[in-house]
């Protein structure tokens, strides 16, 4: 049987591990991290990534997982409720649900199926990859136990936004440049009924606050790109200081009240890119590998999860009809052709937010502005649900191969 080896266990790596194995491919999972507990690296699943995980026959362990709901939405600009949206009429609601929890559950799944060629290997990192005849054969990696080379008739990097396979691989990107950042923080405690998101809009600034299922606010402070310097040097409690001005007399009370108790905020380096070419012989980067996300709507797990489902239809085919190097480097450039419309729709519909939102011009003002928000909440909340449907339902129709 054709073996593979997944480079990351996040969304993308682990699902298609297990979807891999689940088809009879023997494949093993390397993690460089010994737990998933590791950095914040968000936790609202859109419709499209529940979706994902369902068509993966995940629907109930996912169900069963700490979970949380938002059901309004409301935009403050300062002390004044622009608009609160109602967002739980959906079919699928949007629900935060906490990354660690979700890997656990994945890779639980597949050794309580107990498929037998599944193996999670933890604490290894990737450090290059193996050629044989100009084809990528395997990786060569750091184990808690020293050196050692994994080979493998195919391999998939999920490494996230920072890969190392990427680099090694030289694959040319196209980066769209972004011109914020975002200082993400927590702070204990439920504020209003546990079950509505704000943002706060207004002078070229932005701020989110929203529920967690593991009893904590969750904070994004998007701030000029470059600026975390000043803010890492005034601490957590210094921090929370200095959302205050910016914030409802509600929220900056609750602030004040859980002043020191929050977590150390710390910076996303905000990037957005796409290699032009997702695979060279032998190799497939999917996910943030392949294409991270911008934070806007909160895009990076669901894509990630839906490539892993694309690539798992393609590759698992051709891996357990044994197809020669050929059949499967041919899988893995339609996995690239199938999933780029999604990816490239998605990517520039997430460049549009934040030049009118963070945008300090009289148009970005008027366009945020409450009669604005009223008039396209009257007039145009047909176009504008149609419009953004994308970044809840995703662009292209994703279902797992039986
Ligand atoms: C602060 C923050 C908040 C976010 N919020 C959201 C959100 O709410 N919703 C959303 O959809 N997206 C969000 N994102 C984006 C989202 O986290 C990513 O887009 C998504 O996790 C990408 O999944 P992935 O599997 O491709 O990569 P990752 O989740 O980055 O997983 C990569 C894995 O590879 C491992 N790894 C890396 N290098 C190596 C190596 N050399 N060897 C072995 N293993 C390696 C890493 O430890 C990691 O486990 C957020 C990101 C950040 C940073």
């Amino acid at each position: 049987m054709l073996n593979a080896i997944v480079v990351g266990a996040g969304p993308a790596g682990a699902l298609l591990a297990y979807l891999l194995a689940r088809r009879g491919v023997p494949v093993t999972l390397l993690e460089r991290q010994t737990d998933f507990s590791r950095e914040f690296r968000g936790e609202v699943l859109m419709p499209s990534g529940i979706a994902a995980l369902h068509e993966a026959g995940l629907r109930q362990p996912l169900g069963a997982l700490p979970n949380l709901s938002i059901r309004t939405v409301e935009i403050f600009r300062g002390e004044r409720r622009i608009v609160a949206i109602p967002v739980d009429g959906f079919e699928t609601p949007p629900r935060i649900v906490p990354q660690p929890a979700m890997l656990e559950m994945i890779v639980a799944e597949a050794t309580k199926a107990k498929f037998p060629g599944f193996k999670l290997e933890r604490g290894v990192t990737v450090r290059d990859l193996i050629y044989e005849k100009d084809r990528v054969a395997g990786v060569h990696a750091d184990t808690l136990e020293g050196p050692r080379d994994y080979r493998a008739d195919f391999v998939i990097a999920c490494d996230g936004r920072a890969s190392a396979i990427r680099k090694r691989a030289a694959l040319p990107q196209d980066r769209i440049m972004q011109a914020f950042d975002v200082v993400w923080g927590r702070v204990p405690g439920h504020f209003l009924d546990g079950r509505t998101a704000r943002g706060y809009i207004g002078n070229g600034r932005l701020l989110i606050i929203y529920p967690s299922p593991e009893g904590h606010m969750q904070i994004g402070w998007v701030i000029d790109k470059g600026a975390f310097g000043d803010i890492k040097k005034l601490g957590a409690e210094g921090w929370i200081g200095a959302l205050a001005p910016h914030v409802s007399s509600d929220l900056r009370n609750f602030l004040a009240a859980n002043k020191t108790g929050p977590a150390h905020p710390f910076l996303l380096d905000v990037i957005c890119d796409r290699l032009r070419e997702w695979t060279v012989p032998g190799l497939l980067l999917i996910g943030d590998a392949a294409h991270p996300m911008s934070p806007v709507a909160a895009q990076g797990i669901n894509v990630a999860l839906r490539d892993a489902v694309v690539a798992a239809n393609h590759l698992g085919r051709a891996l357990v009809m044994h197809a020669d190097e050929a059949m499967l480097d041919f899988a893995a450039r339609n996995i690239q052709a199938e999933r780029w419309p999604e990816v490239v729709t998605i990517q520039d519909m997430q460049q549009l937010g934040p030049r009118f939102v963070m945008s300090n011009s009289l148009l970005g003002r008027i366009v945020v502005s409450a009669p604005m928000i009223a008039f396209a909440k009257l007039f145009l909340a047909g176009f504008l649900a149609r419009r953004f449907d994308p970044f809840l339902n995703g662009v292209t129709r994703v279902v797992m191969e039986q």
